[in-house]
């Protein structure tokens, strides 16, 4: 499934019980409606799991940050998690400016870590 928007590319992938939304491009106001439906998505398709690879987002900001973390409450009623394998330099520093770089990992699953040094 491939999601296209304006300045955003999204590629959901599902491989060994595990769903990545692999996501390049710009996240804002205008784009983050088709990372919320791409993002609800992947969590269906994963059962309440998603893990993001980011590593293709060349700017986030705040309306990608709620975008996020609405999937996050959504994977969490589910009993799932969305988790972050990869990031680039930008949603790194616009996730650690907002004080969520935690949010996005399960302890118990691949996606623990990635995200934990700077
Ligand atoms: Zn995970």
């Amino acid at each position: 499934m491939t999601y296209t928007a304006e300045s955003l590319d999204i590629a959901l992938e599902h491989s060994l019980g595990t769903t990545t939304l692999r996501v390049g491009g710009e996240v804002d106001l205008a784009t983050a409606a088709q990372l919320r439906d791409a993002l609800l998505d992947a969590l269906v398709c994963g059962s309440g799991v998603a893990h993001l690879d980011l590593d293709g987002v060349t700017f986030m900001d705040t309306a990608g940050i709620h975008t996020l973390l609405a999937g996050v409450r959504r994977a969490s009623l589910m009993g799932g998690h969305v988790g972050m394998t990869s990031a680039s330099g930008p949603v790194r520093r616009v996730l650690g400016v907002a004080g969520v770089r935690d949010s996005f990992a399960d302890p118990a699953c691949s996606c623990a870590l990635p995200l934990g040094s700077p």
